[in-house]
């Protein structure tokens, strides 16, 4: 039997406010535990909240950077359930009526297709706190609660980790943009439930899912993916069933395990919350905040395209996160060459933050050092090949200027005719057999020859040799 996984997310995104979304708290990040947990956050009866207007004016602007419809009289609602993390025996949130509607966001697939993913609704919502259990002790840190979030919902239209890392990236990428979010994932500021199901291939019924919450990472997330669809194979080849159920991935261990079975809706007891008034927006006020929005990762792609003449896949990779396209312009802007810039960023320089797990932002090289490198390709002072070890080398030393490493190195390409010319004359005394192969060999299977005696001479010259000079002197000497 040939399976099929279907997954739809759940993305928890923090609000860039100052304050709590419904009392004067802060929210940054790091205080000691309860120092950031006020009258309201702790549930004193008595307290009421206060709507922070920040934080729906942040949910507008995503929901219009998502082209998603804006609801103008959405409202709160309680959701009740009892945890120690959640004083007020409640979360304040929005079921019915939530503020982002339906829209669709684009991802980029490894074929090069594009693929349309439905987002659901996006809701606000206020964080809980942090229970911890440790040596026989449970301790209980309201900082996060009350903190704004918005929760994201997408219908189940991703069909495996690589499409649901593709769109995560690109909300990420989005909210880092727009400013309604800091993006860090390792602080909390983003978080993933994956709903995850499996089914025999080509059907069209849904098959039963688990959600897997609180992923705080890509990598995170693509593990927890793929490990549960094998599980759930598994699970229905041996002939079991799948249980509707909440699971816990363990980053550290590698391993998830069933939390509890999955709440109904009716078990949360709904309802609109009395304390708050409904959120009603006017046009003019939709209108003001699309104004001030930046310019989207889609748009860059589509201007990167035309002003830059890159293809497609190369635009959506340096548009997928605001510092690459930012690193990108900034090599364009000092070497003047866009094709250059996103192969280097694209290939060498991706292949290194990959190896190193580093984001673009954290590069050991600079965009500065990236263009020094193009112009001096361009200027013929070193050849391409020679570019990559003069990469390594800022690599480790990224103090040192590309002109320091070719100096020290000593890597200025050989441009002088006559000491390419000796290196030439040296090969082909060397090899008089190769040399009589080539001479009689038809011209179709010389080109193919050649490789040799340029592989020799380059091996002579410690790749410094200017490729299109020694070629053509190599020709010119064994045709001669
Ligand atoms: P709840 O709010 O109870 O978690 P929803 O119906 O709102 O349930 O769905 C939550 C998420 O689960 C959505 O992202 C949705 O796309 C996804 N989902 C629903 N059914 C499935 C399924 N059978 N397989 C995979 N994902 C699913
Ligand atoms: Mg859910």
């Amino acid at each position: 039997m040939e399976w099929e996984s279907v997954i739809g997310l759940e993305i928890h995104i923090q609000l860039a406010t100052k304050t709590k979304l419904f009392s004067s708290s802060a929210t940054a990040y790091g205080a000691k535990p309860n120092e950031q947990a006020n009258e309201v956050d702790i549930a004193i009866p008595g307290t009421l909240p206060v709507l922070n207007t920040k934080a729906v004016e942040l949910a507008v602007k995503l929901g219009l950077g998502l082209n998603s419809s804006i609801s103008k009289d959405s409202f709160f609602e309680r959701k009740n359930y009892f945890y120690p993390d959640l004083p007020k025996g409640y979360q304040t949130t929005q079921l019915a009526n939530p503020i982002i509607g339906p829209g669709i966001v684009t991802i980029a697939l490894a074929n090069g297709e594009e693929k349309p993913i439905r987002i659901h609704h996006a809701h606000l919502e206020e964080d809980a706190g942090k229970s911890t259990h440790s040596q026989g002790v449970s301790s209980i840190d309201l900082n996060r609660a009350g903190i704004p979030l918005i929760e994201l919902v997408t219908e189940p239209d991703l069909a495996d980790a690589e499409e649901a890392v593709a769109f995560a990236t690109k909300i990420h990428s989005l909210v880092k943009t727009l400013g309604v979010c800091d993006g860090k994932m390792e602080q909390g500021s983003m978080r993933f439930d994956v709903n995850v199901s499996i089914r025999p291939k080509g059907s069209n019924t849904l098959g039963t899912r688990t959600e897997t919450k609180n992923l705080n990472s890509f990598k995170f997330m693509k593990m927890a993916i793929n490990q549960e669809i094998s599980r759930q194979i598994e699970v229905l080849e041996a002939g079991g069933s799948i249980k509707q159920e909440t699971r816990l991935f363990n980053g550290v261990t590698g391993e998830s395990r069933a939390l509890r079975s999955k709440e109904e809706e009716g078990d949360y007891r709904y309802f609109p919350c009395p304390d708050l008034l409904p959120i009603y927006l006017t046009d003019e006020y939709i209108a003001d905040i699309r104004k001030q929005l930046p310019e989207l990762p889609e748009h860059k792609k589509a201007r990167f395209i035309k002003d830059y003449n890159l293809a497609n896949h190369e635009a959506e990779l340096l548009t997928i996160d605001a510092e690459t396209a930012l690193y990108f312009e900034e090599v364009v802007r000092l070497s003047g060459n866009a094709k250059l810039a996103a192969n280097w960023i694209l290939g060498t320089l991706a292949q290194n933050l990959n190896a190193n797990e580093l984001t673009i932002g954290q590069s050991k090289v600079t965009a500065t050092a990236v263009a020094d490198i193009i112009l001096r390709i361009e200027d013929n002072t070193i050849s391409s090949k020679i570019a990559k070890t003069i990469f390594a080398s800022i690599w480790d030393n990224p103090n040192k200027t590309v002109d320091q490493i070719i100096e020290q190195l000593d890597l200025k390409q050989l441009t002088d005719s006559s000491e390419i010319a000796s290196i030439v004359t040296k090969v082909i005394t060397d090899n008089p057999q190769q040399v009589e192969n080539y001479r009689k060999a038809a011209a179709e299977k010389q080109a193919k020859m050649l490789g040799f005696f340029v592989g020799q001479c380059m091996k002579i010259s410690k790749g410094k040799a200017n490729p299109a000079t020694l070629n053509q002197m190599i020709k010119q000497q064994l045709e001669s």
